[in-house]
């Protein structure tokens, strides 16, 4: 079990079984990651970041270099960033916020083999609301039942204290952070599984949106029916493989 904020990297060695192939593979897909989330307009600008830890080393983590817009992303943007700042393959540089965020996460919590940090629209309305995502409102919500943790502002994450604070945020089982006034957090143990809860935490986060707009009272499902709900979701092994590879093939073709 790990705890918050503890660290506790737990290979750091390199892995020599790990085949360049492999470590090429978590690359390519976090780089369509970001083309992908693009395409839905996750993006803040330039700024916002994903990372994945290497397949061969617990301290070192793929990140995207600062500097291009997330639709132009590919490989050659990822830069190997070991938890002292350094710069171990790739060519650019790192977003101090993004470091600072992504070694928090990644120290902390090994398991957390991919984060996603972004402030898109939906999750970051929530994000400013008491209630934050209520998951018993929609069955998109209820993948996040009692999963999502909560973390009060602490101002830009531009030293090392605050990157570990949004790190130790996340316990055990949690998939997502909401990061007040800010934005979000989602955890996964690789890009598909990252990018499924990506995409469902924001359509979650919209149609809650729309219902509070209208002002209306709400429909909430019974706490038992969320967990029911929740379980299947989880069941679904296959979806998130299933979900990114069709946003790859949607973000090609519109691409040509
Ligand atoms: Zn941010």
């Amino acid at each position: 079990m790990v705890k918050g904020g503890e660290y506790c990297a737990v290979m750091t060695m390199t892995d020599e079984s790990v085949s360049a192939e492999r470590i090429h593979a978590v690359k390519d897909d976090l780089a369509a990651a970001f083309r992908i989330a693009a395409m839905h307009g996750f993006n803040e600008g330039v700024d916002n970041h994903f990372s994945a830890v290497h397949p061969a080393r617990d301290d070192w983590f793929f990140l995207n270099r600062y500097g291009p817009y997330w639709s132009e992303i590919t490989t050659d943007d990822i830069i190997t960033v070991d938890f002292d700042g350094n710069i171990v393959e790739g060519e650019g540089q790192w977003d101090v916020t993004a470091f600072m965020i992504h070694r928090g996460c990644h120290r902390a919590h090994p398991h957390a083999r991919v984060v996603f940090h972004t402030h898109q629209p939906y999750a970051t309305a929530l994000s400013i609301t008491k209630t934050g995502l209520d998951t018993r409102l929609s069955q998109n919500a209820t993948h996040f039942h009692n999963r999502v943790g909560r973390l009060p502002y602490g101002g830009l994450a531009s030293g090392e204290e605050e990157g570990t604070r949004i790190g130790s945020a996340i316990s055990e089982g949690q998939i997502a952070v909401l990061l007040d006034n800010h934005g979000v957090m989602i955890i996964g143990e690789d890009v598909p599984q990252a990018w499924f809860r990506l995409y469902f935490f924001e359509r979650a986060a919209q149609v809650q949106v729309l219902a509070q707009s209208t002002g209306d009272e709400l429909v909430r499902m019974t706490d038992g029916v969320a967990q029911q709900a929740q379980a299947f979701f989880d069941s679904e092994v296959h979806a998130p493989g299933a979900l990114f590879a069709a946003e790859r093939r949607r973000e090609e073709l519109l691409r040509r």
